[in-house]
């Protein structure tokens, strides 16, 4: 036995077991363990043990609220009280070409209403939002806190890298699940979100929470799920919180990379841009809004007339980056056409989202870099006609040695179908599912 055990209140080979067997751990239990894995008094295979214990036999909600009140306490807490203008962060569960955050920070923040945005990184197949916004040349994502909080009072838009300091204890966690087989948990999945975004200290927040091939869980009643019990996590601890359930069926919008995702959400804050990241961009500000106190504000009206762009351009340059710089572009690229006439009836987003990541747009280690310029621009969507000889996608990479591997995750990604109607498309249904609150 080890030294410390008898000076430790419980013994982490009972909690493992306990929950091996369907059991239910209390408060104590709970706060314990958490608190003794950030210590290092429970090491990574006893947690990841118990981790699998969790995944296969579940928590109860009150287990779930004590898991992430534990590791909340495992970090500091932030405080925008002295920003002076209503807070409302959004999170998204993670998908393939989810740039919404890009548009809808600084689109929300044109009202007046204040955006702290703690993003991470790319791991997997989803990318990350400080990857994307590190392709404009200057951009940082680390700023102090006392950087964050002046430009949250002044620009009203924050996207930065959340510190060490918040939740500690997940990121631990996280690190684990990741390489255990353990991610896919609604239990773990809620927690680990959920207690990032409390000890972030907004006040009121809105989930995307994603369904479907590029999402963690494919299956809608699962992520129905996960919405229901991360509101109900944040209502208990005093956050306003909404989650909308959405389709992650297929790619969002046309680009799926880094800098790409960035033109394309330049294009959105202009006025266009592709009709799917402009409905959810919309969907959610609104959500957000409501949230805030301004339930009436006129959303599509700041997307039209610039004030979101003006905000986009002052939160760029706040953080150091030239909003008029052009982006990276790839030094290679290979375009992939279509090989009949029809109807795109299936374009799954999972192949994009792999395929992407292996030009070199994301990342296999966290401290692996990315290709700002690597990923892939689509130039049909799901429901579109094609021609045989029509451009269907371009890859692109500084490294032409990736095409190989990526072609090979694009295998089956694509579906043309004649256009009579006898294949039904198979888009996921609408992509905003339903409102959970
Ligand atoms: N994002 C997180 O922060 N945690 C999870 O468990 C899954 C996605």
């Amino acid at each position: 036995m080890p030294e410390h055990a008898v000076t430790e209140a419980f013994d982490v080979v009972d909690l493992i077991r306990a929950k091996r067997d369907g059991g239910e751990l209390s408060t104590a239990e709970i706060d314990w363990l958490v608190d003794a894995y950030t210590r290092g008094v429970v090491a990574d295979e006893q947690m990841s043990a118990w981790a699998m214990a969790v995944f296969l036999r579940g928590m109860r909600p009150r287990e779930i609220a004590d898991l992430t009140a534990a590791m909340i306490a495992s970090g500091e807490r932030l405080d925008f009280s002295s920003v002076g203008k209503p807070t409302v962060d959004k999170h998204s569960t993670g998908g393939v070409g989810d740039k919404i955050t890009l548009p809808l920070a600084p689109l929300v923040a044109s009202f007046g209403v204040a955006v702290p945005q703690l993003s991470g990184r790319g791991l997997g197949h989803t990318g990350g939002t400080l990857d994307k916004l590190e392709s404009i040349p200057g951009w940082r994502a680390r700023l102090t806190n006392g950087e964050f909080l002046e430009q949250l009072g002044g620009v009203g838009a924050v996207i930065a890298a959340a510190g060490a300091g918040l939740a500690p204890a997940d990121g631990k966690l996280y690190a684990l699940r990741d390489t255990t087989g353990t991610v896919e948990c609604i239990p773990l999945i809620a927690s680990s979100i959920m207690s990032k975004k409390i000890a972030e200290g907004t006040a009121s927040l809105v989930l995307d929470v994603k369904y479907g091939s590029g999402a963690f869980l494919q299956d809608p009643a699962r992520g129905r799920e996960l919405a229901e019990t991360m509101v109900r996590l944040g209502k208990d601890a005093g956050v306003g919180t909404v989650a909308l359930l959405t389709n992650m069926h297929t790619p969002l919008g046309l680009a799926i990379g880094n800098a790409n995702e960035v033109a394309e959400s330049v294009e959105v804050l202009a006025g266009g841009g592709p009709a799917d990241v402009v409905e959810l961009t919309v969907a959610l500000a609104r959500e957000m809004l409501a949230l805030a106190g301004r339930p009436d504000a006129d959303v599509e009206a700041a997307l039209a007339d610039g004030r979101a762009m003006d905000t986009w351009r002052r939160m760029i340059r706040a953080q150091g980056g030239d909003p008029d710089a052009a982006l990276p572009i790839a030094r290679e690229s290979e375009t992939i056409r279509a090989d009949r006439d029809g109807v795109l009836v299936a374009q799954p987003a999972l192949p994009y989202g792999v395929a992407a990541w292996r030009l070199g747009a994301g990342r296999a280690r966290k401290e692996d870099p990315v290709q700002h310029a690597a990923g892939i621009d689509l130039h049909a969507k799901i429901g579109d006609t094609v021609r045989a000889g029509d451009p269907l996608l371009t890859l692109r990479t500084d490294e032409p040695a990736r095409f190989a591997r990526a072609l090979e995750a694009l295998e089956g990604a694509w579906t043309i179908a004649d256009p009579d109607g006898r294949v039904a498309v198979d888009d996921g249904g609408p992509l905003v599912l339903d409102r959970i609150a």
